[in-house]
């Protein structure tokens, strides 16, 4: 290498995408299953098509690709499964979002051409994340890359559905289910997002039948009583006993319906009567199956009154709510209107309020699927990292699920492999649309219409990614994965049920460990929204300062499972640290006629200092790794980056300056050179899978005989034989003297560039040491002629420091001009005294105190505090002058 080859400044732009070029051409990211060779494999949280890159997925993917690049690295055949999302509901929506701007629904297009145009919108923006993740670096290999609808994928989800039907876990039933109006789907309780709301509770009057008295319910979704078929209280609730069994006409609709007795209602909450609508609300529906109460349905999928609603009918949900109230008001049948808090459902995806609606729907039994994925956690067999923060919950969850509705009324996905007989209405669960009914041999059959749930195609993933349910040598050799990475918010969604389908269908868990990643929120910890305006692009950062530096600072930031406050201010971090490696990489290769790194040649001319880097080196690289397999990111990252800004840069090339320009002792010289160019390469090794880009760079001038890359060149192993406490403890000795030796000239005013001389009260070791390393003190403190400290320097000035017990002197005389140095200190003594005196009098002053605010006068007390301390110090030097 050469000096004028190396630019000054470092530019990513110009290194990174030449190098994952690079690294795409040679192929290095593709794995096979090798006969020889252990896999490391991490299937990748499949971001929805839809997705845009967001800090988020920055930093889940950043954490996969360094222990994808560390395994790799490690003579692991290391495989990150790629692959995208089709997200059923959120396409859908963002499709007809599109259309909506030509006018067109979906329901003008018809099914059949609405997917076609979903599948169109795939292959123009479906991409669009995988090419971001290749800007971050990533490292999957992406000939593997698969998507939740390919064809492979989509047979292994009707063959699970079809598994589970004949195993009686799959069942259709009638069931109150959240239902999003907009969206006009079902959706999964874990859909629904809840919020905390300030409402109403409106308290109806019900009269008896013959109007010889009433009852009065409260209700906060009044349009509901359209659809009561009962009044329920408890059955220990002395102030109705007596009613139960009695009549009641229901104003608006005059259906007469009956009070019930259940324990479920609570005698705290309103009357303690309650309306029952078992068509509209989870609870009412349990209570109405009971007592086989009547269901009637008051309303249309898309939130509108039906028929059964009767005057009411054709209305929004939220118009007939308000004329339900008038009218019951106009009759006399509003007793009274609360304030009432309580917490409503919304459709994750638009918001919308959801509603309770019964319908028919496709169900999961999760229990029986749940209780082995909560044993194979109990047993260690799939770790939680971090295991405090996320196994109570995790048990909690395991211990209380409830059944999966797996159906949704949408277009986009995997249709549900089942098939009706339109003559005799038979039903068929099957691999195939058959050609007749197996019943009546009729050709009118017709599929279901739903489609399945997303989360119902992602649980497969590890394994459907691999050929599943095929028998495939990628299954058995890449199945079970190593380690998931993912964000704690979908250890139910996803995580949970990844562990119960691998269990269930190959008999084995998904994956080892699971790392829940934090979250990355904005620098207030407030979470990132669109709303708020307040997310962070990584892919602007990268152009700004680079993947790297990207990675490099969202790691910095994180601790283990901790939520991340990111400001775009804290890059800066990671560009400082690039400009740090690219320094000390000049620096080095100005030096450099030809790349040496087989230090052991030379060490018979080692010093101090060699001995040294090159035992913290193996320490900081075995700490690094060891934090690595224990999900300390930001632990490894940091040892390392300390390790090479404060001992490599700080001091190590520092103290082999003066060998480096020496060419008259070559010998000395390369022992210098080969160790740092060792310690350069290696450590770019470690840090390759957190900063990969700057690395390579910096490591292919340094590479050895048929070394290609970085990406393949084995893992750095901290080697024990290079431990040297010894040196390790001189060297931190001789590290806390010069640091002393710096602070005292400072505090003197030393000009810089003057010598001084240093006595030493020590024992004869001691000095011995700091004999030994003489030239260490000269070129780093400016200090020589060393001697041991002799009586007669009471009489000279000079200035001192103590460490661990060693006095160290410097004399001062010819330094500095002595008198110049007096006036000096005396001139800023003066002045000092000056201002206390006059922030004294002010702290002093009652009518100051009385008015000033509080921020004034502590920062005053402060300003006051510092003089005084200032003060000392300066009146102590300047004694030692008289
Ligand atoms: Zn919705
Ligand atoms: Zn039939």
């Amino acid at each position: 290498m050469s000096k004028a080859s190396i630019e000054k400044v470092y530019d990513p732009k110009r290194v990174e995408d030449k190098w994952y070029k690079f690294w795409l051409k040679k192929n290095y990211f593709a794995a096979n299953p090798t006969a020889d060779k252990k896999a490391y494999v991490i299937v990748i949280p499949p971001p929805n098509v839809t997705d845009i890159l967001h800090a988020g997925h920055a930093f889940n993917n950043t954490i996969q690709d360094i222990y994808i690049r560390y395994k790799r690295k490690k003579g692991f055949e290391a495989l990150w499964q790629p692959g995208t999302d089709h997200a059923g509901i959120a396409t859908q929506n963002v499709v007809e979002r599109s259309l909506a701007k030509e006018n067109i629904s979906r329901h003008d297009l018809g099914r059949e051409k609405f997917v076609e145009k979903v599948w169109e919108w795939r292959e123009k923006y479906g991409s669009t994340i995988i090419h971001q993740l290749k800007k971050l670096g990533c490292s999957c290999d992406w000939s593997r890359e698969r998507f939740t609808m390919d064809e492979s994928l989509s047979n292994a989800v009707k063959e699970v559905f079809i598994r589970l039907y004949e195993k009686d876990l799959i069942y259709k039933g009638k069931y109150i289910i959240n239902w999003c109006p907009r969206c006009s789907t079902a959706l999964s309780d874990e859909e629904v997002e809840h919020k905390e709301t300030d409402g109403h509770l409106w308290y109806f009057i019900y009269p008896y039948q013959g109007h010889q008295g009433e009852l009065v319910v409260a209700t906060t979704r009044p349009e509901t009583m359209l659809g009561d078929t009962a009044v329920a209280v408890n059955p220990n609730d002395k102030r109705y006993k007596h009613l139960i069994g009695k009549k009641l006409i229901l104003p608006l609709m005059d259906r007469e319906i009956s009070v019930i007795a259940d324990d479920f209602v609570d005698p705290e909450f309103g009357t303690g009567a309650v309306k029952v609508t078992p068509a509209h609300d989870p609870n009412d529906f349990l209570i109405g199956e009971r007592h086989q109460l009547e269901q009637i349905n008051i309303m249309n999928t898309d939130g509108t009154l039906n028929k059964n609603a009767g005057p009411f009918a054709g209305n929004d949900r939220f118009v007939a709510r308000n004329q339900v109230i008038q009218e019951m008001k106009k009759l006399g049948y509003l007793e009274k209107v609360t304030n009432h808090h309580h917490s409503v459902g919304h459709c994750h995806r638009c918001n919308t309020i959801i509603e309770p609606y019964l319908s028919e729907q496709w169900f999961v039994k999760v229990a029986p699927l749940a209780k082995p994925a909560l044993e194979v956690v109990k047993e260690g067999k799939v770790k939680l990292y971090p295991h405090d923060r996320w196994f109570r919950t995790y048990e909690h969850w395991m211990e209380n699920v409830r059944d999966w509705c797996i159906s949704r009324q949408l277009w986009w996905g995997h249709r549900i492999p089942v098939y009706y007989c339109d003559d005799c209405d038979h039903m068929m669960v099957l691999r195939e649309k058959p050609e007749t009914c197996s019943k009546c041999g009729s050709h009118n059959i017709r599929q279901d219409k739903d489609v399945l749930d997303t989360w119902f195609s992602s649980w497969l993933w590890p394994f459907s990614t691999q050929g599943w349910p095929e028998e495939s040598k990628d299954l058995k050799y890449f199945y079970p994965t190593d380690l998931l990475v993912t964000a704690p918010d979908i250890i139910f969604f996803w995580v949970a049920r990844m562990i119960m389908a691998g269990l269930e269908f190959i008999g084995d868990v998904p994956f080892h460990d699971v790392f829940l990643n934090g979250i990355v929120r904005d620098e207030h910890g407030r979470k990132m929204s669109k709303s708020l305006g307040n997310g962070i692009d990584p892919l602007e950062m990268i152009d700004q300062y680079s993947a790297d530096a990207v990675r490099f600072t969202l790691i910095m930031l994180s601790s283990e499972g901790q939520d991340i406050n990111l400001s775009t201010k804290h890059f800066e971090m990671g560009r400082n640290f690039s400009n740090k490696i690219w320094n000390a990489y000049r620096f080095l290769s100005m030096h450099l006629k030809e790349v040496d790194i087989d230090f052991e040649e030379y060490y018979t001319h080692f010093e101090l200092a060699d001995r040294w880097i090159l035992s913290s080196f193996q320490r900081a690289a075995g700490q690094a790794e060891s934090y690595l397999n224990r999900y300390k990111l930001n632990d490894a990252l940091n040892t390392i980056y300390q390790f090479f800004w404060h001992e490599y840069c700080d001091w190590y090339l520092e103290l082999i300056k003066k060998r480096l320009y020496d060419d008259d002792n070559v010998d000395e010289r390369r022992a210098a050179l080969s160790v740092a160019s060792y310690i350069m390469k290696e450590t770019m090794g470690i840090l390759h899978p957190f900063i990969p880009f700057i690395t390579e760079e910096v490591w292919q001038s340094f590479k050895t005989g048929d070394e290609e890359s970085i990406v393949t060149s084995p893992w750095t192993e901290a080697k024990n034989k290079y431990l040297d406490e010894s040196s390790e403890k001189e060297m931190v000795f001789i590290q806390a003297l010069v640091g002393a030796i710096r602070n005292v000239r400072a505090e003197m005013n030393v000009p810089p560039g003057k010598s001084a001389p240093l006595y030493v009260r020590s024992d004869a070791d001691t000095l011995d040491i700091i004999k030994r390393n003489e030239d260490y003190f000269s070129s780093l403190a400016k200090v020589d002629k060393i001697k041991h400290y002799s009586a007669d320097l009471e009489k000279s000035a000079t200035a001192t420091a103590v460490v661990e017990g060693t006095e160290l002197f410097i004399l001062l005389a010819d330094l500095i001009d002595m008198e110049i140095e007096k006036a000096r200190l005396n001139k800023e003594i003066l002045r000092l005294q000056g201002l206390e005196k006059s922030i004294s009098a002010k702290l002093a002053n009652k009518n100051f105190i009385d008015k000033a605010p509080e921020n004034i006068i502590s920062s005053e007390k402060e300003k006051l505090a510092k003089i005084k301390d200032s003060l000392i110090k300066l009146t102590a030097t300047y004694r030692k002058f008289s």
